[in-house]
C-alpha cells in the first residue's frame, strides 16, 4: 500500500515539526499536517506526497487532542504567523525545548541534555512593533493587514492577538483617515498609489509610541489634518514619521524619513540600558522576553570586575552594555553603521563611567575578531548572538584564538548554534549549558542561550 495525492486517510498525531505541523505516520511514511496537534485523530487529506514523507490537510477531526484550542483568530489560516495558535501553550513550550534538544543531538551530537524551555512572560499581545501591509478590501474600501503566507495578498485583520491592542485601534483608524481625506494606498502591480506600509513601534517601559508610514512620495496630501487627527485621537503617539520608499521591492523601509510629528524617535529601556528607537533601528520585539533571554547570558556570563567583554554581532549594544557595569571594559562588534552609533548613543546615555570602558566597531564580526586578536585583545568572555546562518569559521576561529574563560552563545536558530557549538567543542571548549527561551510564542521561533567555556576550566 501507499499513499497518493488527494487520497484521504486516518491519521494519528504523534510529534510536532521545527515549523509546527503535526507528524503522523501512514504506510511508513512520515505525514506532515499543519493544524494538528498531537494527541489529534484525524482524516487527513493528501496533498503532495514525496515517497518516504507527504504532506496534508485536516480534513475532518475524529478525536481532538486534550491540548488543541478553540480557534481564535480568524485570520490564523491564510496569516500563517501563528503556527501554534491551535495548541496550549506549555504543549508549545514542551515542543520548542525538543527542537533545540534534537538540535544539540543531531547536528551537534552532544549528549547533554538541555534545560526546559522558559516561557515568555507574556503570551498574548506581546510585540513591541507591527508592520501592516495596506491596500483595498473586496469592498473597495482601504484595509490593513497581513500578506497571506508566501503571497503578496492582503489578509485583513482588524485585530492581530500578537500586536497591542492600540496597534490594532490606531491601523483601523488610519485606514478610515485615508479614505476621508483621499489618501490612496499603493499598488504593487501597477505601482500608482502612495501609502505602502503602516509601521508602528512602542516602548513597553516608557508607553512612547511611534507611527511610521511608509509611502512611495515623499509627500502625503493634507498632512496636517492627518497628523492632527491621530494625535487627537491617540494622546500615546509620541512621534509620527513618513518613511519614502519608491522602490518597487520587497523591502519595506526606504532609506528616507521625514519628522512630521516629534522627536522622531521614541525611547525605551531593556535591562536597565536607555535605548532611542528610530524606525530602521533593530530591536527584539518582545522586550520582556529578551530581557529574561539576556539576564541567563548574563548569568554565563559571571563576569568579574577585572573581566574584558568581547560582544559580537551585538547590534545597538543592549546585551553588552546591560553588563557593562560589572566588567572593566567592553567591546562591541557590528556591521550596520546606523547600530553602531546607537549603541555609542546607548553607552553615552548610560553615563561617563559606563562609555569610557566601551568601545563599539562597525565591521564584519570575523573580520573584526581577526584584528582584535592580532592587536592583543584577550577577552575573558565572548558573547556572539549572530544572525540565523550562525557565525562563519573566520569569526569562531579568530575567537578560539582569543582563548576566552566562558563563550556565550545567544542563537535565534538551532541548528545553526548546535553546529557552531561543535566546531567549538573541537576545539578545546565544553558545553556547560542550553537554555531555550521562548520569545515568540504561537509562531515557530525559538532563542537559545548557550555556555561553553575552557575544557579545564570554569
Ligand atoms: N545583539 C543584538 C543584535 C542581534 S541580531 C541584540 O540583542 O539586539 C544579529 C546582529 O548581527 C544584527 O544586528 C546584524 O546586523 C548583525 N550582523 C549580521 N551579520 C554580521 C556580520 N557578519 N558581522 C557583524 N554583525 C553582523
Amino acid at each position: 500500500m501507499s499513499i497518493s495525492k488527494n487520497q484521504i486517510i486516518p491519521l494519528q498525531i504523534e510529534s510536532l515539526s521545527n515549523d509546527g505541523s503535526g507528524i503522523g505516520h501512514y504506510c511508513g511514511e512520515a505525514v506532515f499536517v499543519p493544524s494538528s496537534v498531537p494527541g489529534d485523530s484525524i482524516q487527513v487529506r493528501i496533498v503532495k506526497d514525496c515517497k518516504r514523507y507527504a504532506f496534508g490537510i485536516v480534513e475532518s477531526i475524529l478525536e481532538p487532542s486534550p491540548d488543541r484550542l478553540a480557534p481564535d483568530c480568524a485570520a490564523a489560516a491564510p496569516c500563517g504567523g501563528c503556527c501554534f495558535r491551535h495548541i496550549v501553550y506549555t504543549a508549545e513550550v514542551a515542543a520548542k525545548g525538543q527542537f533545540v534538544q534534537d538540535a544539540f543531538t543531531r547536528i551537534g551530537a552532544f549528549s547533554l541534555k538541555v534545560l526546559p524551555c522558559l516561557p515568555s512572560p507574556q503570551t498574548e499581545r506581546y510585540r513591541n512593533k507591527a508592520q501592516y501591509p495596506v491596500g483595498r478590501d473586496a469592498n473597495g474600501r482601504i484595509c490593513a493587514g497581513f500578506y497571506a503566507g508566501r503571497t503578496h495578498r492582503i489578509v485583513p485583520c482588524a485585530d492581530c492577538l500578537l500586536q497591542p491592542q492600540i496597534f490594532s485601534d490606531i491601523t483601523t483608524f488610519l485606514c478610515h483617515t485615508f479614505d476621508a481625506l483621499g489618501i490612496e494606498p499603493y499598488d504593487e502591480t501597477t505601482g500608482s498609489g502612495m501609502i505602502r506600509h503602516i509601521f508602528l513601534r512602542t516602548g513597553i517601559h516608557t508607553g512612547e509610541l511611534m507611527v511610521c508610514l511608509v509611502a512611495a512620495v515623499p509627500e502625503l496630501p493634507r498632512t496636517q489634518e492627518l497628523v492632527q487627527n491621530l494625535c487627537a485621537r491617540f494622546p500615546a503617539i509620541t512621534t509620527i514619521l513618513l518613511n519614502v520608499n519608491a522602490q518597487r521591492t520587497n523591502v519595506i523601509l526606504g532609506r528616507e524619513n521625514h519628522t512630521l510629528f516629534g522627536p522622531g524617535y521614541i525611547a525605551d529601556t531593556m535591562c536597565g540600558v536607555p535605548i532611542r528607537l528610530g524606525p530602521l533601528s533593530f530591536y527584539q520585539v518582545n522586550t520582556p522576553a529578551a530581557e529574561q533571554l539576556y539576564g541567563i547570558a548574563a548569568e554565563y556570563a559571571a563576569l568579574r570586575p577585572e573581566d574584558r567583554l568581547l560582544d559580537l554581532y551585538c547590534g545597538m549594544g543592549t546585551i553588552g552594555l546591560s553588563m557593562a557595569s560589572r566588567c572593566a571594559q567592553l567591546v562591541g562588534v557590528e556591521v550596520i553603521p546606523e547600530a553602531v552609533d546607537a549603541a555609542k548613543m546607548n553607552a553615552q546615555a548610560m553615563g561617563s563611567a559606563i562609555s569610557a570602558k566601551c568601545r563599539f566597531l562597525c565591521a564584519d564580526a570575523g573580520t573584526a575578531a581577526r584584528q582584535l586578536c592580532e592587536e592583543g585583545l584577550a577577552p575573558d568572555v565572548v558573547v556572539l548572538d549572530p544572525p540565523r546562518k550562525g557565525c562563519d569559521e573566520t569569526t569562531l576561529n579568530a575567537v578560539l584564538q582569543m582563548a576566552p574563560r566562558r563563550i556565550v552563545m545567544v542563537s535565534c536558530y538551532p541548528a545553526t548554534a548546535a553546529r557552531d557549538c561543535r566546531y567549538l567543542a573541537d576545539r578545546g571548549y565544553t558545553l556547560r549549558r542550553v537554555q531555550p527561551a521562548d520569545m515568540f510564542p504561537r509562531t515557530k521561533h525559538v532563542e537559545t542561550v548557550v555556555l561553553m567555556s575552557k575544557a579545564e576550566g570554569k
